[in-house]
């Protein structure tokens, strides 16, 4: 298999998560037999998110309330296996939350969900989607987005490669996560960063050696928190 292309988000799977949840996934196209509320809850929020930000940038408004129909529209699958918080607990958080995102000072809005391409070799490039590009105090801000349950520590926004990854298509921009705290009282902060020449060649390094093992067929499996989420727990235990 070649790889013309790689996204963060594959990447990450890869890396971060599991290769062999990236082989169910995006070579065997598998179904997963459940989805993870959690997992739910962060692309629902992304959406919410981003149809404000669009709102904003379209010049129109957009309510809380009308945020909130599309949060809820990503519970209605079947397939959603609830561990501890149930739904209408997570409803109610996120409706705190979008409430505290659209008080948030950020400035004049120039894109959501912006694509990147950021060409490496003649036949490979790095592609993506930035969730939010802002003008700040005259100069361009990216922010990411990111629903956890725990405050980011600064080793881990120091070396986020989301926003190296990012940085590779805008070097000159302020770089950002706004972390939305999933706690007892919910919170959405800003971690800002910035990154150097070394950390954009070294992140082009990793997304070309993750082609290379993706190509050579390294799957294998990565147990960890995540396993609780993952879809595809009984094929794993199958293969391995
Ligand atoms: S259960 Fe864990 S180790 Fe197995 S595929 Fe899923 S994430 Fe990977």
């Amino acid at each position: 298999m070649q790889v013309t292309e790689l996204s963060f988000s594959s990447l990450s799977e890869y890396l971060q998560f599991c290769p062999l949840k990236y082989y169910f996934r995006k070579v065997l196209h598998l179904e997963p037999e459940f989805l993870s509320a959690e997992m739910i809850y962060g692309s629902g929020f992304h959406k919410a998110v981003e149809a404000y930000f669009r709102a904003q940038l379209e010049n129109k408004t957009v309510s809380a309330d009308e945020l909130m129909v599309l949060f809820c529209k990503s519970f209605e699958d079947p397939k959603i296996r609830y561990n501890g918080t149930g739904k209408q607990e997570m409803i109610d958080e996120a409706f705190i939350l979008i409430k505290l995102v659209m008080d948030l000072p950020i400035g004049k809005v120039l894109g959501v969900e912006v694509p990147i391409t950021i060409p490496v070799s003649k036949d490979f490039q790095i592609i993506g989607y930035i969730d939010l590009v802002t003008e700040e105090n005259g100069k361009r801000m990216i922010t990411d987005w990111k629903t956890c349950k725990k405050r980011p520590n600064p080793a881990d926004v120091a070396q986020n490669m989301q926003l190296s990854t990012y940085n590779l298509a805008y070097p000159d921009a302020d770089l950002r996560i706004a972390a939305v705290l999933k706690q007892k009282k919910p919170a959405v902060e800003f971690y800002p960063t910035s990154r150097t020449y070394d950390q954009r060649k070294r992140v082009v390094k990793t997304f070309c050696a993750v082609k290379q093992a993706i190509e050579a067929n390294q799957w294998y499996p990565r147990e960890g928190w995540w396993c609780d989420g993952c879809g595809y727990q009984s094929q794993c235990r199958k293969e391995y």
